[in-house]
């Protein structure tokens, strides 16, 4: 399934209006090729029909796997924790047995996805980053500003994270042992069990894992 609606856009270089339509809802497993996009910075690229001026055009994607139980809200820059979607959740029963979270960038979107892709549990990777990101400022002595999800290799028993460092971003790879994942799975599942699948869609970031780990701490 995949839902389009027609919007007007002014052009940021000629200010003309065009209609253009854009996709608000699609699943990834039916639609390969927009999932693709999605992976190659292309999904949210518009090119005035009027000027041919291309920029991107953030706008709201639902994007959904009920095969694999997920659905990943992207909503450009929210500050939201919580979405709750009562139209949606009665309309689909099932949601209320899949995960349901909101990202505020396209590159959170990409990690969600590459993440539920791989069978992984989003909250555990995020606390296992977290934990890395601090291993890295320390050994590096470098400031993270911000860090992806890029790989799991169970067979080589690695997990990798891309990070960006410094005061220039620099990409900084690190890839670490798979325990730290498990250990943060280990933690998940005693401390915050049946907290990714409730009501409503759900912010699981950085802020979300410092939280989690000062409970975890505490307790
Ligand atoms: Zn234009």
């Amino acid at each position: 399934m995949s839902e389009k609606v027609n919007k007007m856009i002014i052009c940021p270089k000629c200010s003309k209006e065009s209609e253009t339509e854009l996709i608000c809802s699609m699943n990834g497993k039916s639609f390969p090729d927009m999932k693709k996009r999605i992976f190659e910075d292309k999904f949210f690229e518009w090119k005035c029909p009027k000027c041919g001026h291309e920029s991107d055009l953030l706008h709201p994607l639902l994007y959904n796997d009920i095969e694999n139980k997920f659905m990943v809200y992207y909503i450009p820059d929210t500050k939201r924790k919580v979405v709750v979607d009562e139209k949606l959740e009665k309309e689909f029963f099932e949601l209320s047995y899949i995960k349901k979270r909101i990202v505020s960038g396209v590159n959170e979107l990409k990690e969600k996805i590459a993440i539920f892709d791989f069978g992984a549990d989003d909250m555990a990777v995020e606390l296992a980053k977290y934990a890395v990101e601090r291993i890295v400022e320390k050994s590096a002595n470098m400031t993270v500003s911000s860090g992806y999800f890029l790989d799991m290799d169970r067979s080589e028993n690695t997990i990798s994270f891309q990070f960006f460092v410094g005061s220039e971003n620099r990409p900084y790879i690190q890839t670490t042992r798979l325990e730290v994942y498990e250990r943060s799975m280990g933690i998940v599942k005693k401390y915050f069990k049946g907290f990714g699948k409730q009501h409503g869609f759900i912010k699981i970031d950085r802020e979300w894992a410092k939280e989690a780990w000062k409970i975890y701490k505490n307790s």
